[in-house]
């Protein structure tokens, strides 16, 4: 221990007081405690930065939000391209389950709108997006 304290006097030109020995060990507890904080918490301030970034780009791109059931559900569960039902109970990655279509693609500048979506087979929407590059 001394020849840690004359250690530290010669890199600093002063004796390690008690008082900076103690807020040494609070500094490494108050770091344990922010490592177990949840990430949201730890970094509100980031969080609310890219929150109100991603409110302005949803709405510059007139994005709805909803979920793609609401629109199967309006479109009674059939298909906007083929014309044949779609079964709720088949599961993606199936060429038969539901897909959300954008009738005017996104990359198209279409909008991921209700209005601009419609349900849609896998299949048939897959299809349509290689006919359409
Ligand atoms: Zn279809």
């Amino acid at each position: 221990m001394a020849a840690y304290q004359r250690n530290y006097k010669e890199q600093h030109g002063r004796w390690q007081s008690a008082q900076h020995h103690h807020s040494d060990r609070a500094r490494a507890r108050r770091r344990e405690r922010q490592a177990e904080m949840p990430a949201r918490q730890r970094y509100a301030a980031q969080y609310k930065a890219y929150d109100s970034a991603r409110r302005l780009t949803l709405k510059a791109a007139r994005v709805e939000v909803f979920e793609p059931r609401e629109i199967f559900e309006r479109d009674a569960w059939t298909c906007g391209i083929c014309g044949e039902p779609v079964d709720p109970a088949i599961a993606w990655p199936s060429g038969r389950s539901a897909s959300l279509d954008h009738v005017i693609p996104l990359s198209g500048g279409g909008e991921h709108s209700r209005r601009n979506t419609r349900c849609t087979h896998l299949a048939c929407n897959l299809a349509k997006g290689s006919r359409l590059t």
